[in-house]
């Protein structure tokens, strides 16, 4: 059975795609079988793995709208243990459709309990910037949430927002419902912005905070140009070791290590 995961927080370009796409690959470097999902109707996954229009063949809005089985929407990647199924919702008209079909709170659920998917180790999900509509259905679905933030008052802010999204998930819809943890990225080391945001955090979330930090990379948005996943395009930088090391932090809490350990720089040199 697939942990599932959403990577998810309410506030645009904090990393939740970059993160997505390279923790999913991570674990599948880790061969684990990983099946990565576009939930975001910006469709950005697909360009960060390489997809143009031509060589899609179906996305997640087909599964929903009962055109085409989930398995026939599952895309092959570079990495022979990552499989992806994209979002190609590419106009106003489709958006709406999508919102609307999306008022059935167990569509997704129902969708990741098919027969074809027993096969995957994990599954991620790229969810968008808003809470209302695909988030929920995601929440809905999965085992846990990871939370991606970049320093700032408005990211502490879309924290706690998220943190009251996941309460009301778990009261009314998925009582299971996890925080898998809270990922520090573009981590800047001494700097005040940073020092800043993680005095906010120390308070009520340090205890959600992952031991590895993403480091701001240039590396990590060179790699989206290229259609690769970081590790991919250049597995000695700072971004990619930090990914590995975020894939294997989250393999040991669940209780399943089996990667060799890297080096790069860790939180908890600095949660003191
Ligand atoms: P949206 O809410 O619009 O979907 P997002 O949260 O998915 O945004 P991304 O698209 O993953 O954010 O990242 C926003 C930008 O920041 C991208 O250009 C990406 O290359 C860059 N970026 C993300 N993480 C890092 C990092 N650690 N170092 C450098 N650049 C990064
Ligand atoms: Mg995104």
């Amino acid at each position: 059975m697939a942990k599932k995961i959403a990577i998810s927080v309410p506030k645009g370009g904090v990393g939740k795609t970059t993160t997505a796409v390279n923790l999913a690959a991570g674990f599948a470097v880790a061969e684990k079988k990983t099946l990565l999902i576009d939930f975001d109707p910006s469709g950005a996954c697909a360009l960060s793995l390489g997809f143009e229009e031509e060589n899609m063949h179906g996305d997640i809005f087909q599964v929903f709208s009962f055109t085409k089985c989930i398995d026939t929407v599952v895309h092959k990647t570079d990495l022979p243990y990552l499989d992806f199924i994209p979002c190609k919702i590419n106009t106003f008209d489709l958006e709406e459709r999508i919102n609307r079909l999306s008022r059935n709170i167990y569509l997704f659920s129902n969708v990741l309990d098919q027969q074809a998917l027993t096969e995957y180790d994990f599954i991620i999900i790229d969810c968008p910037p808003y809470m209302k509509g695909l988030t929920t259905i995601a929440l809905a679905a999965v085992d846990s949430v990871l939370i991606p933030i970049r320093a700032g008052q408005f990211s502490v802010a879309a924290l706690k927002k998220m943190f009251n999204q996941i309460e009301w998930v778990k009261t009314n819809i998925n009582s299971e419902l996890k925080v898998e943890g809270i990922l520090l990225n573009m981590y800047e080391p001494r700097t005040k912005a940073w020092d800043l945001t993680i005095k906010a955090l120390s308070k009520n979330f340090r205890e959600y905070l992952f031991d590895t930090v993403i480091p701001k990379s240039v590396s990590i948005s060179e790699a989206e140009f290229y259609g690769k996943p970081s590790m991919l395009f250049d597995v000695k930088s700072k971004g990619s070791i930090a990914y590995l090391n975020l894939t294997e932090e989250i393999l040991n809490r669940n209780a399943k290590p089996n990667i060799y350990r890297l080096g790069g720089s860790r939180f908890s040199n600095l949660k003191g």
